[in-house]
């Protein structure tokens, strides 16, 4: 007795090496969500929208925690929960964008909830725990990978065109991810096109009911001024309204609606954490990454 098991070290030396040593948590709890918290605007609207990948225990070991897209399930129910618990509502992107241009002030909690990659996962581990909590969500489809049975994307299962049938019928929103899942700035324009139309149109046959929203695959490229004001263009072409982008950030006033910012989650997110992304106490970290990106990639 009071020695401790492997297993309960390993556990420490996880929430160390993850946790304590993440220098934009501590900034973040320590520092900027405390000044959030005290001099922002108590009627100033702010809609955070989660992006989520896999629900699943497979912690990506070969990233910093702030790119793992893996999110344990019981770490998952934890958020969820944790949600519910402080009064708040779900919403879809739609809905995030009518409700800030609404200008109305309201004190109501509200967050939009999504998924990339179209992973069965969701299906299996994410969905009950947001029909238990009375949740929607948005899960973004690559549509090569959404089969009429079981194809994989990055080593993993993705949803069935009859589990995506299911799932719109209790609740749950569709957007596009994409065909293939490429990176889009470095394609031609008629494969952007593709990329585009034919995801919008696959998903629409499958549902027979619109789709309007888009997610953009990888880390998008926020500082191509260019490539940005072209993708905008072809994403109106094609007939979708919206879009969520990586851009990190809560949303406060949608000045492009097709590239939203959201808060990336995951394992390494503990409900101090959590809490802070969404009530804007992590937002500062955009300013630093917008000036690393043009550092780095030289352009204007
Ligand atoms: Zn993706």
């Amino acid at each position: 007795m009071g020695s401790i098991t492997i297993d309960q070290a390993e556990r420490l030396a996880k929430s160390t090496s993850v946790q304590d040593f993440r220098l934009d948590r501590l900034a973040t709890l320590y520092f900027f969500h405390p000044l959030r918290q005290r001099f922002s605007e108590p009627s100033s609207r702010r809609i955070p929208i989660l992006m989520y990948h896999s629900i699943s225990k497979t912690a990506d070991k070969r990233v910093s925690a702030y790119y793992d897209t893996h999110t344990s399930p019981a770490v998952f129910a934890e958020q969820m929960r944790f949600l519910r618990d402080n009064g708040y509502r779900t919403l879809c992107i739609d809905e995030v964008l009518s409700q800030l241009q609404s200008g109305q002030k309201s004190n109501e909690k509200c967050v939009a909830i999504t998924f990339d990659d179209g992973y069965r996962d969701f299906y299996t581990h994410a969905f009950p725990v947001l029909a238990e909590c009375n949740f929607t969500a948005t899960v973004y489809l690559p549509t090569s990978y959404i089969g009429y049975t079981a194809v994989q994307f990055k080593g993993k299962d993705c949803l069935t065109w009859d589990e995506v049938r299911y799932l719109r019928g209790a609740g749950i929103h569709f957007g596009s991810h994409s065909v293939t899942h490429p990176q889009l700035r470095l394609c031609k324009s008629s494969d952007v096109e593709y990329e585009l139309r034919c995801s919008k149109e696959t998903i629409e046959n499958e549902l027979g009911e619109e789709v309007k929203s888009f997610s953009y695959p990888y880390a998008f490229p926020e500082n191509y001024t260019h490539f940005k004001q072209t993708l905008r263009l072809s994403l109106q072409a094609c007939g979708y309204t919206n879009g969520v982008s990586t851009i990190l950030g809560t949303m406060q006033n949608p000045k492009d609606r097709y590239f939203l910012k959201r808060l990336p989650v995951s394992s390494a997110d503990d409900t101090s954490l959590f809490r802070a992304k969404l009530e804007g106490g992590y937002d500062w970290l955009h300013s630093f990454q917008y000036v690393a990106k043009m550092a780095k990639s030289g352009v204007q």
